[in-house]
């Protein structure tokens, strides 16, 4: 399915026609089409397919991304679209299941037909796993977050709990405390601190909640309590730490390096975005938690300008092999 501007299906595909591109891009998110709209302007036959879930879609607004303060995340990318639709990308919705190596080019499986590319640029992002705590689920991204970069600054008046998810969830807590002076730890059984830790918390202020959450209570789009061993305690909103899941089932399945590192195991990338396969790249969160919207912003547009150098490189090796052309 071809996507207009604002993401909606306007043509049905033809099923498995094989399409020719210099680079395909999975993932449709900020890093995704942020690297489209450079290699659409830098005349590039570019297709991008994407299943329209980024990481941030349950969040109203967004922080921290300059010229778009409160701007909602989907907004921006139905901006980002209709951007890269300008320079002729072609936005495809739906997911990519497999992709192979074939010839010194990439092709790739998507709902309703297969891409053959020079390149392949993966942006598929992470998923965020929740601690199963009942009410968190339906409240995260409103009442339950997780970065006080992007929303900090809208709880700075409120009674701030941090569910504890693993012992470095200390950690959150006390970054908490710069933005507001009523932070209440819930250690949840596996964030116990150490006796120095408890120290630490006592003297900023941040008093701890010992024992097992058992649910959040929630008043529409607001966490208003936390519940822990039977007693209930009242808070303006949750900040925890989810476990971190790259979705880059695709990058590995094509062979690509890993390193394990404090937040698990990430595929490996060079400075430009390269990961150990030839012909494959990737940005954004799939290679690297840190990368925030105007990170991947950044990022997108970095790696695009060296995937395009490297087009380059191979059309002047190219042209010199083939001296009639
Ligand atoms: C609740 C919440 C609030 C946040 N608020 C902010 C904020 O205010 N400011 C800020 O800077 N950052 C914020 N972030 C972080 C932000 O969401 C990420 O930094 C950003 O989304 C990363 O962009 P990305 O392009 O790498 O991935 P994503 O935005 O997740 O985009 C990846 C895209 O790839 C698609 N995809 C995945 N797999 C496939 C596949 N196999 N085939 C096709 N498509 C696929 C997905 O459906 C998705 O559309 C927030 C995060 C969360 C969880």
């Amino acid at each position: 399915m071809t996507l207009n501007a604002s993401g909606e299906g306007v043509k049905a595909s033809t099923g498995s026609v094989r399409e020719r591109a210099d680079v395909v891009i999975v993932g449709g998110g900020p890093a995704g089409l942020s690297a489209a709209v450079s290699l659409g302007r830098a005349r590039r036959r570019v297709v991008v397919v994407d299943a329209g879930r980024p990481r941030n879609m349950t969040a109203a607004h967004m922080h921290g991304v300059l010229g778009h303060d409160g701007l909602s995340p989907l907004r921006l990318l139905e901006l980002g679209r209709a951007e890269a639709a300008r320079y002729g990308v072609r936005l495809v919705r739906g997911e990519v299941r497999a992709a192979r190596v074939d010839r010194g080019e990439i092709e790739v499986d998507a709902v309703g037909g297969t891409f053959r590319a020079r390149r392949l640029l993966v942006a598929t992002g992470l998923d965020d796993e929740l601690p199963s705590i009942p009410g968190m689920r339906e409240q995260w991204g409103k009442g339950v977050i997780v970065c006080p970069y992007c929303d900090g600054w809208e709880h700075r008046m409120d009674v701030i709990g941090v569910i504890a998810t693993s012992p470095r969830s200390v950690d959150q807590a006390q970054l908490l405390r710069q933005w507001s002076d009523r932070v209440v730890y819930f250690s949840n059984v596996v964030g116990t601190p150490s006796a120095d830790e408890v120290v630490a918390l006592a003297r900023r202020g941040i008093r701890v909640e010992p024992g097992r959450v058992t649910g959040i209570h929630s008043d529409g789009d607001r966490a208003t309590a936390v519940a822990v061993d039977g007693r209930t305690v009242a808070v303006g909103v949750v900040f925890t730490g989810p476990t971190l899941r790259p979705r880059d089932a695709l990058l590995r399945s094509l062979g690509a390096a890993t390193t394990n590192g404090t937040t698990g195991s990430w595929v490996d990338i060079d400075d430009d975005g390269r990961t150990s396969v030839p012909g494959v790249w990737a940005v954004g969160n799939v290679v690297d938690p840190r990368s925030n919207v105007p990170v991947s912003l950044g990022l997108g547009s970095l790696v695009a300008g060296a995937l395009n150098a490297d087009l380059v490189a191979d059309d002047i090796a190219s042209a010199l092999a083939n001296p009639a052309i």
